[in-house]
């Protein structure tokens, strides 16, 4: 088909497009074990994304992804929250422990390129990877409340349940994670394998001791 000509209307809804590319992928060569495969992920993320829109189908909503975790799911999620609602904003922000305990200090801080106030009034649906000990979401769900959101939900891809310190429910969860170290579909290991399309263990000989 030449550039010039207009693309042919489907039946489909974009969503079904089949995946551009052949799965089930090769598996990564540092990869031990996929514990979600890719069509996992995306048919829950499509399932999630409806669950989501029927939620908000009158309201407003502002969808927050944590980073850099959470980008292709934040990604992939937002494209499929259907019904729309009237109104769908998307932004990231950066988010980092501090305090000696880091992490487990369950105190978070916001990179300085996020406007906070932009959350005042906004129903806030904050997306992240993994809900670990549960201390970085409900830190952050804590300065989302403080800045004025009208509401805020997590939308969490994995729940580690077994190795929560803080209480921390997410309204919308992907899976129950295994109490393992994952890595794929946006999450790392020392800035490797965000770009695997499935979530996988890492083989014991590639992870530093
Ligand atoms: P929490 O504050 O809930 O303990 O920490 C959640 C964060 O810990 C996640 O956003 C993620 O950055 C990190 N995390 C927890 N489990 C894993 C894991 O299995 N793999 C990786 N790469 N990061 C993890």
């Amino acid at each position: 088909r030449s550039l010039s000509q207009p693309v042919p209307p489907t039946s489909q809804p974009p969503h079904s497009r089949p995946h551009p590319h052949p799965r089930p992928l090769p598996l990564h060569p540092e990869i031990s074990k996929v514990i979600f495969s890719a069509e996992q992920i995306d048919a829950r993320v499509a399932e999630l994304g409806r669950l989501i829109g029927t939620d908000y189908s009158d309201r407003e909503l502002l969808v927050l992804g944590v980073l850099k975790g959470a980008f292709a799911f934040t990604s992939d999620l937002v494209r499929h929250i259907y019904p729309y609602p009237p109104h769908l904003e998307v932004d990231f922000f950066k988010a980092s422990s501090y305090g000696s305990g880091t992490v487990s200090s369950g105190r978070v801080q916001l990179d300085s390129g996020f406007k906070l106030e932009s959350v005042r009034g906004k129903h806030v649906l904050l997306v992240e990877d993994i809900i670990d000990t549960g201390n970085t979401l409900s830190a952050l769900v804590a300065v989302m409340e403080g800045a004025g959101a009208a509401s805020v939900r997590v939308c969490a891809l994995l729940d580690k349940k077994a190795r929560r310190r803080v209480p921390m429910e997410a309204e919308y969860t992907g899976f129950e994670c295994p109490d393992e170290f994952i890595v794929g579909y946006g999450i790392d290991y020392a800035e490797k394998y965000r770009n695997l399309p499935y979530i996988g263990a890492v083989k014991d000989e590639f992870i530093k001791k």
